[in-house]
């Protein structure tokens, strides 16, 4: 037990979750070797970005031990385009920063993990091959291949998105209409930039994506000048362990599956990774209690798309979901 003890765990992708175990491991005096994609920056599928959340963050900071509050700031006003109706209301989110910048959420964890001894290593990870004696966490987000190599039920999602310079305030616009599909799109910005997305689990093409640029001039006034294709999947269940592997954040299904809000299902599930390899009868309760309102939430998620549902009955199941807490009780 000892000489197992002395093994360090490994953990592949080094993103809020992979990071979030690695420093929990730590607590628990563990070695980690932590392998993330190469290039800049390291959270391949979220560049420079705005990401915002409603959640509690002191209750959040001490589940995870971690002072993280310097990464999150207030959203100060939030709209919503819903069908066509403008909805000003004051906020619950909380913004902040993805990507690899100074001040941004992954570069705050990237720092405590490396000054409390975690070995990052920049180097392409085949999974299959990653199997050691000891326990191994995945925690490679919305990359495909680890769906497949477990397979775990997943569905695709395709979108778009685009950033660049701004003086604005810590602010969110959330539009959801016929060309956001099945989902829906936001522009947040903070840290001098601003960001937006549109995504779906069915698709956007380019005539959603037109529809969706033309919404955003008139609404408020911007034009991006680039555009990239993002692609990726979700989970379609929730495991803690499969297979020999633990698995942590989007991979483990702690991802809200209505509005896919996943950043403090993300670290919340790092912890429980880390607790896994210690005392793996606990990590489970505590992962099950997480996802357990996820369910309800799936379908509220597939009532949403029933065509027959008309556009007023749609906002009500948007109200609904709200209702029901992204990561049970912190
Ligand atoms: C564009 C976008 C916008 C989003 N907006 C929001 C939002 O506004 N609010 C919100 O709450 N959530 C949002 N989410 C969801 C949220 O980002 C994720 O739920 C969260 O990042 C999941 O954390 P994770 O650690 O599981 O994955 P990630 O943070 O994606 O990290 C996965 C890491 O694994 C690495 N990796 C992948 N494969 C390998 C491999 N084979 N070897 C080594 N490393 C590998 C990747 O490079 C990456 O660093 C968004 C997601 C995306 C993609």
């Amino acid at each position: 037990m000892s000489e197992r003890k002395n093994l360090p765990v490994q953990i592949i992708g080094g993103g809020l979750a992979g990071l979030t175990a690695a420093i929990k491991l730590t607590d628990y005096d563990r070695q980690v070797i932590l392998y993330d994609q190469p290039g800049e920056p390291d959270s391949a599928e979220c560049y420079r970005s705005v990401h915002t959340t409603q959640f509690n963050l002191d209750k959040t900071c001490s589940y995870l031990d971690l002072d993280i509050t310097g990464c999150f700031e207030r959203v100060e006003s939030e709209t919503v385009y819903l069908y066509g109706r403008r909805i000003t209301k004051s906020s619950r989110a909380y913004a902040c920063e993805r990507g690899n910048a100074i001040g941004s959420l992954d570069h705050t964890l990237k720092t405590i993990a490396l000054k409390k001894g975690v070995v990052i290593n920049y180097q392409p990870v085949a999974t299959v091959e990653r199997l050691s004696d000891d326990k191994t966490i995945l925690a490679t987000g919305l990359n495909q291949s680890a769906y497949q190599l477990l397979n775990i039920g997943h569905t695709e999602l395709t979108g778009y998105e685009a950033r660049m310079a701004s003086s604005k305030r810590v602010t969110l616009t959330s539009f959801k209409d016929s060309y956001t599909g099945r989902d829906f799109a936001y522009i947040a910005s903070k840290n001098g930039i601003v960001y937006t997305l549109l995504f779906s689990r069915n698709g956007v093409d380019l005539k959603n994506l037109v529809d969706y640029q033309d919404h955003l001039r008139q609404t408020t006034g911007l034009i991006f000048p680039r555009w990239s294709q993002i692609r990726g999947c979700v989970p379609l269940e929730h495991h803690l362990f499969k297979n020999d592997y633990i698995l942590a954040g989007t991979l483990s299904g702690v991802i809200d599956p209505f509005f896919l809000s996943g950043v403090v299902g993300a670290m919340v599930s790092g912890r429980i990774a880390a607790m896994a390899v210690i005392d793996p009868p606990n990590a489970l309760r505590e992962h099950q209690r997480f996802v357990k309102n996820f369910r309800i939430k799936q379908h509220l998620y597939q009532l949403m798309q029933s065509r027959l549902l008309p556009a007023g009955a749609k906002i009500i199941v948007i109200f609904l979901h709200t209702l029901f807490r992204d990561v049970g009780k912190l």
